[in-house]
């Protein structure tokens, strides 16, 4: 009998990749491919995510009665190659037609053109335009800004609108965000998932067969199921909305929670969709629970900043991924991996990146990523950083973020100037400081705070570069009054020279 075999990747767990699937002829195919999970040496806690997730969502379509073809890692036929897999279970279906979402990496994608097999690649309804659209509007400007997409966003989807106008007269309430954390600031722990048998049996399989990865696996405490995601997404909307925007890009030490969502590990595989975040955050603006900057901020990060991202890295992709604009040539130190530095604000973000594979987005751009830029590391490494250690890490979009956001790899496509900044801007958006070996309130000299003098190196080093830029007119007068320039530039060589060895 024909009828078609819906393969689904391992972050395409969402029914709605099944929407016309007819029970009485069709299959559902998944397997457990090393070029799907891991095409680089992801941390332990997001494979136990990703393959937990797989073997929970293939148990869920079996008790409803799909029929489901499930290839394990550990199982003994397991070839090991997406092309025996998928002939394999083309010979089982002789008359069976195969279909796929589009895949998320650019990678696979194109294994997937080479392999010659029949499979037609669908648009993947886990996201809220498509590459065509985002190429369309594109067309209509010189440069690309997040801002004009989510506003075209908030349209076609009804989002936060009054009518034709955006609710309360503005489209972005920033300017009423992002404030410091307060002495004392705390914020509500985290919704945390026991384990089953299942997590149990992943957890023990990614420790035997992937010791050599980032991270543990033991203390994982994510969700692997579509209802346990959206209780996280119940327990974010109830407890932290209200503050989301006020804390957004607020940092304290030993607290990486804060008032964020801890959504994108779910977003990203497929268990929580979009538009339903984005809902259940307005929803609670419409029900007085959460104030309209809280509630835009959030749904800006989705339906804004998630949206861009994907559009941006189908649209560079392939060349995006090797772009240097900033001639970035020096080595990843040792303690991205280690969390060896007396840099207060880099341990911190690193030790909690080992411990939860995750970091929230102010660490990730202004600790790690600023460092990064300053120090000029060479992008390769820097991506491949990023792409291992968090297990909200994909392709699409770790990419885009650290090409465009955080290193300007990609001279200015996705952002109008480098996200670079000194201590100072650490120092009144956290609390590292205080505690730090480096004195925040010196610019040059051994115990000086290197964000310090690493900014004004960074600065004067791309001046030609960087001088035109009308939003970097003012760094530029600043930087001809700074006093001790030579200095400065003494104590940006040294460190660099010590700290990154070509
Ligand atoms: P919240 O702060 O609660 O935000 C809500 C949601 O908005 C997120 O879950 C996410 O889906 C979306 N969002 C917010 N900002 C972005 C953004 N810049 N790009 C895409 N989506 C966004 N996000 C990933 O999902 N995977 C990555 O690999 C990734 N790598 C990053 C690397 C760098 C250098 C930077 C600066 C950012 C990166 N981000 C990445 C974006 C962002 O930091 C994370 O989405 C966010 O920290 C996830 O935590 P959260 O769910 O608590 O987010
Ligand atoms: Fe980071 Fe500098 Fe502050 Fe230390 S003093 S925590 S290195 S910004």
């Amino acid at each position: 009998m024909s009828g078609k075999i819906y393969w689904i990747l391992s972050d395409h767990l969402h029914e709605t990749h099944l929407k016309d699937f007819n029970p009485s002829c069709d299959v559902v195919f998944m397997c457990e491919f090393n070029e799907d999970l891991i095409p680089v040496k992801h941390h332990k806690k997001k494979l136990v995510l990703v393959i937990s997730g797989m073997r929970h969502f293939a148990r869920t379509l079996i008790d409803k009665k799909y029929t489901v073809h499930y290839v394990r890692l550990d199982d003994p036929d397991h070839s090991h190659s997406i092309e025996l897999e998928l002939k394999k279970v083309l010979q089982k279906h002789p008359d069976h037609q195969l279909h796929v979402g589009m895949p998320s990496y650019y990678g696979l994608k194109e294994t997937l053109k080479d392999l010659q097999l029949p499979i037609s690649i669908v648009d993947n309804p886990q996201f809220l335009s498509t590459p065509d659209e985002f190429s369309s509007w594109s067309e209509n400007y010189k440069v690309l800004r997040m801002e004009y997409f989510y506003r075209k966003m908030r349209v076609k989807y009804g989002i936060l609108m009054d009518d034709q106008h955006p609710v309360g007269g503005k489209w972005n309430y920033d300017a009423e965000n992002r404030k410091p954390p307060n002495e004392g600031l705390d914020s509500p722990p985290p919704l945390q998932i026991n384990k089953d048998d299942i997590t149990l049996e992943v957890i023990q399989l990614v420790n035997d067969k992937f010791k050599d990865h980032f991270g543990d696996a033991d203390d994982f405490h994510y969700a692997v199921t579509r209802d346990d995601a959206i209780r996280v997404l119940k327990h974010f909307i109830q407890q932290s909305l209200p503050l989301f925007g006020d804390y957004q890009d607020a940092m304290i030490k030993d607290n990486v929670w804060m008032y964020h969502s801890h959504i994108s590990f779910y977003l990203n595989c497929g268990l929580l969709s979009p538009i339903e975040c984005i809902e259940t955050a307005e929803e609670a603006f419409e029900k007085d629970h959460a104030p309209i900057a809280a509630v835009e901020g959030f749904i800006r990060q989705v339906l804004g900043w998630r949206e861009f991202i994907r559009g941006i890295y189908w649209l560079k992709m392939p060349e995006y991924e090797h772009l240097n604009a900033l001639n970035a040539n020096h080595s990843l130190p040792q303690f991205y991996w280690d969390a060896n530095t007396k840099m207060n604000c880099i341990k911190d973000a690193v030790e909690t990146t080992h411990k939860n594979a995750y970091a929230h987005h102010i660490q990730r751009l202004m600790i790690t990523g600023n460092y990064a830029l300053l120090t000029g590391i060479a992008p390769k490494a820097i991506n491949e950083w990023y792409w291992i250690v968090y297990a909200d890490a994909y392709h699409w979009v770790e990419l885009p973020n650290v090409i465009g956001m955080a290193t300007f790899s990609d001279g200015g496509v996705l952002a109008s100037k480098p996200y670079a900044a000194s201590g100072s801007y650490i120092n009144k958006m956290s609390n590292y400081c205080k505690s730090c070996h480096y004195d925040i309130k010196l610019k040059h000299g051994e115990k000086a705070c290197p964000f310090n003098y690493l900014y004004w190196s960074f600065i004067q080093k791309n001046q030609a570069l960087l001088e035109g830029n009308p939003r970097m007119k003012f760094v530029f007068n600043q930087l001809k009054k700074l006093k001790n320039l030579p200095e400065i530039l003494e104590s940006a060589e040294t460190f660099i020279k010590t700290n990154h060895p070509k």
